[in-house]
């Protein structure tokens, strides 16, 4: 696949050292994302909607009603910015000012296309579920003819995109190390709880191993 080339739009200016265009990080922070954010502009507005999304190779999948006016803003080809964020613990210093959070993001620029051969949305939809439930695809009833055509399914390619990651502890101001203040990281993970059976669950039906082996993230 090809190197992400660093552009003058994706060029970390603030703190560069966090900053990476290395498609391995960027597509792992991707991989384990959950939740997006898609920011397009519409009529001078921004705004940032959080979607679904999956990595299918060099490009980005999301899905939606034909209707929505997101969907039909990008489709039609407006430029997009897509972000992905990982929590990955709250940064406690000594001083208020130094707080921070352990993070590993992602920047996606671009435009989106809408993806039109039946056969590249159906896998583009099984990319979707199988992202967020590894396995989960061979279970579901796939989309019938009537659910498909009721689908958009755009694609943003991964070509200009940044990733920027903080790790560690604090970073105070050395006059503060003596204050009688806790310091540290507070580690974050998602976790799952237990699954609650459907109320209309046909009786007998085990809990597949898809979701109770559920696991994200390190
Ligand atoms: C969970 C979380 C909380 C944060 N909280 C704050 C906060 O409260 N205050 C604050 O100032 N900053 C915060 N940041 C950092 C913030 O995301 C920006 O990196 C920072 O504000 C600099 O923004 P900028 O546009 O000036 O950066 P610039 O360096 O000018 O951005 C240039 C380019 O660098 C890339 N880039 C910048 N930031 C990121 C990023 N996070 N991920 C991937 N690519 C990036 C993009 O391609 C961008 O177009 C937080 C980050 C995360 C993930």
């Amino acid at each position: 696949m090809k190197p992400i080339v660093p552009t003058l739009r994706t060029t970390h200016r603030r703190l560069p050292d966090r900053g990476s265009h290395e498609r391995d990080v960027i597509e792992a922070i991707l991989d384990e994302g959950l939740v997006c954010h898609v920011g397009f502009a519409h009529e001078g507005q921004p705004y940032v909607i959080p979607m679904s999304y999956a990595r299918m190779g060099d490009r980005l999948v999301l899905h939606g009603a034909p209707g929505s006016r997101l969907l039909q803003e990008l489709g039609a080809g407006a430029p997009v910015c897509v972000t992905v964020t990982l929590l990955d613990g709250l940064v406690l210093a000594r001083s208020a000012m130094h707080h921070s959070v352990n993070y590993r993001s992602v920047v996606l620029l671009g435009r989106a296309s809408a993806v039109q051969d039946e056969a590249e949305k159906r896998a583009a939809l099984r990319a979707i579920v199988e992202h967020v439930v590894p396995g989960r695809s061979a279970e579901a009833r796939p989309p019938s003819e009537a659910e498909l055509g009721a689908t958009l399914v755009l694609a943003v390619p991964i070509e200009e995109a940044s990733a920027k990651v903080r790790a560690g502890p604090p970073k105070d101001d050395e006059e503060d190390h003596a204050l009688p203040c806790w310091a540290g990281v507070l580690p974050l993970s998602l976790s799952t709880g237990t699954p609650v059976p459907d109320p209309r669950l046909r009786p007998g039906t085990p809990v597949p191993l898809t979701v109770a082996g559920y696991r994200r993230g390190r």
